[in-house]
């Protein structure tokens, strides 16, 4: 019988490079990785495009998804009505056919996946300290001061709610923690070759 494929998921507060490091690791990975395109309420943001970035859906497409059990899990991540969730279709076929899937998803849905996926291989990247991640916020001047603090407390949650995943990396330098990164893939792979 072949293998089926592994997951990946990937978390982080927001600031912490997240989507710098999911796609230095997507191009660097010692096994090609599929990425999981997520459904969104939320509006697209400057260059963003529709089945690339997400999939931008309306409330009514989202509903309809979820009455038709086309996800593996949704969350309402920011609590203000924007919906976010993990498409079956993005997932499952890859998986059957042998192939590896990186998900991006916030902790509650990682929580959630892991129920059905106990092999899931969970990496929480985390910032050096709560200052760093304060300052990083800041350097982008691109939000005002309660969009900060909101970024900031949710940060905060998304730490003490992490303790479930396998790997925590740090980021401090862009390059390690790609690199560490890229072993865990190369490590798990390894062992799940022995099985
Ligand atoms: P943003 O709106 O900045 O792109 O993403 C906001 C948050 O939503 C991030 O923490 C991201 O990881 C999370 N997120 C993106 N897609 C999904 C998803 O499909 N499911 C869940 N649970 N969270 C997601």
């Amino acid at each position: 019988m072949s293998k089926t494929g592994r997951l990946i998921i990937l978390s982080g507060p927001s600031g912490v490079g997240k989507s710098t490091i999911r796609d230095l690791v997507m191009e660097k990975s010692p096994i090609p990785l599929n990425l999981s395109v997520s459904a969104t309420t939320r509006k697209p943001r400057g260059q963003e495009k529709h089945g690339v970035d997400y999939y931008f859906f309306t409330e009514e497409e989202f509903r309809t998804q979820r009455e038709n059990d086309g996800f593996l899990e949704y969350k309402e991540v920011f609590g203000k009505n924007v919906w976010y969730g993990t498409l079956r279709s993005e997932v499952e076929h890859h998986l059957q056919a042998g192939r590896w899937v990186m998900l991006e998803i916030d902790v509650d849905g990682a929580y959630d996946v892991v129920k059905t996926y106990p092999d899931a291989i969970t990496v929480f990247i985390a910032p050096p300290s709560l200052e760093i991640l304060e300052e990083r916020l800041r350097s982008r001047g691109t939000e005002a001061e309660d969009a900060i603090r909101n970024r900031l407390s949710r940060a905060k949650y998304e730490i003490e709610r992490s303790t479930f995943y396998k790997y925590r990396v740090v980021n401090q330098d862009l390059n390690r923690a790609v690199d560490e990164f890229c072993h865990i893939i190369y490590q798990e792979n390894q062992a799940g070759e022995k099985k």
